[in-house]
């Protein structure tokens, strides 16, 4: 293959995969007038990655670690760029409630994390809560914390919407274009789409779960998890209106319950975030619903949420690429030269893809990243 490849170059930067992460790398890219080439191995906004399901939660009051919340305000500035450039409303702020037992460290963080950064809040015991917002049932011993810079964004349309632009500042999509090979060299990559062979100077890998099929020598100890997503019908669609009920995520020992409010004014999406069954490859994902899915959403939903029906209407799978610390990988790729890793994204990253998508584009472009990413460095793993 090798005697074979062209020098003269197809573009300055490829990013491989066009799902949550890519779509944004590539806008990033394109903004910043690199010449820019993108393949997606479906079409931007597929149901096949971890990027599809309606709805994805934003919030800033971070939980899962207070380093994360300069990322969010960047990435909650840059939410609203990318909806002022296109004037497609993709992110829906209407607040966020997190709540769990006193002395749990996801909610003892978020706490850390208002704190921190003074981020506009309200704290309250459980019965309190409930005045506020009666659809959820808090329990008295609930600590629960309600920010106002939290809401939803569309996924789907916003992978969609990102490439389109990318594509509007003249940056090309390869859609239906599976990468099956890249060899970078000191002097740049070269990639195959089977038979096709297309050469930049560097590459951002943004390929999620897939990431290990396309550079294995990375070693990246990542597990892939089945995640299941679950509507119920409301009794009083009102009630889940988004002016009156706010996302919200319940936590304990780790495992989580979450949910938003009605897109289509009748039914209601929530998931237990975490104890799913582990896979060793996407396309290896189970996509058939058992009752083992829905019996302990549907018991949540009676304890917490009596304003749903107790019947799913509908449900649909999707899978967390796992870290073992839940930190993402972003950075430079151990072994390969001229590629930047930008995931996988442990299960929580949708809502930081313009800030992370900006990163990589800056890592791969020579620039000084906008905010430290020390902790996402993707050789931490094999240091000893
Ligand atoms: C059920 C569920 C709920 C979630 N909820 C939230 C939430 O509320 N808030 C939040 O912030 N995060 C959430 N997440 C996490 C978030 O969605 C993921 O972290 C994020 O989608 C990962 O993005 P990604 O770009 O790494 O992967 P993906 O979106 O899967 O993108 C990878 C892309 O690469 C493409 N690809 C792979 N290999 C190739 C190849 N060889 N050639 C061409 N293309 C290729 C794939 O087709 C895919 O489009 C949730 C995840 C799930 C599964």
């Amino acid at each position: 293959m090798t005697e074979k490849i062209q020098q003269k170059l197809d573009a300055d930067v490829a990013v491989i995969g066009l799902g949550s992460m890519g779509s944004f790398a590539f806008w990033q890219l394109a903004r910043m007038e690199e010449s820019v080439i993108g393949f997606e191995q479906y079409r931007p906004g597929h149901e096949h990655g971890a990027g599809h399901g309606e709805t994805r939660i934003f919030r800033t009051a971070y939980g899962e670690g207070v380093d994360y919340v300069p990322l969010l305000q960047e990435a909650r500035g840059l939410w609203r760029e990318l909806e002022a450039e296109t004037n497609v409303e993709i992110y829906t702020e209407n607040g966020g409630t997190m709540f769990g037992p006193e002395g749990d460290l996801f909610i003892e963080t978020v706490e850390e994390s208002v704190h921190t950064y003074k981020l506009p809040h309200k704290a309250w015991k459980g019965e309190e809560a409930r005045k506020h917002f009666p659809t959820i049932n808090f329990q008295d011993h609930h600590k629960v914390i309600h920010e106002q810079l939290a809401g939803f964004i569309r996924p789907e349309l916003a992978i969609e919407t990102a490439v389109k632009r990318g594509e509007e500042l003249g940056g090309t999509v390869y859609s239906d274009s599976r990468v099956t090979a890249i060899k970078p060299d000191p002097d740049g990559v070269s990639i195959w789409c089977g038979d096709t062979h297309f050469r930049v100077k560097k590459v951002v890998v943004a390929a999620g779960g897939w990431t290990t099929d396309l550079l294995p020598d990375v070693h990246l100890p990542v597990e892939l998890e089945r995640q299941v997503l679950v509507w119920y019908d409301a009794k009083n669609p009102e009630l889940f209106k988004a002016e009156n009920f706010p996302i919200f995520s319940r936590v304990k020992d780790g495992l989580g319950f979450y949910g938003f409010p009605s897109l289509d004014g009748k039914t209601v999406k929530v998931a237990i975030h975490h104890g799913g069954e582990s896979v060793d490859h996407p396309e290896n994902v189970d996509r058939e619903i058992h009752d083992t899915d829905l019996e302990p959403v549907n018991r949540l939903v009676k304890k917490y949420l009596p304003n749903l029906k107790e019947e799913p209407i509908k449900a649909k799978t999707c899978f967390y690429t796992n870290t073992p610390d839940e930190n993402f990988v972003v950075g430079p790729a151990p072994n390969y030269d001229n590629v930047t890793l930008l995931g996988p994204m442990a299960g929580h990253g949708f809502k930081f893809a313009p800030v992370m998508g900006k990163i990589a584009a800056q890592l791969a472009t020579g620039q000084q990243p906008v905010l430290p990413i020390d902790i996402f460095d993707p050789g931490r793993f094999n240091k000893k």
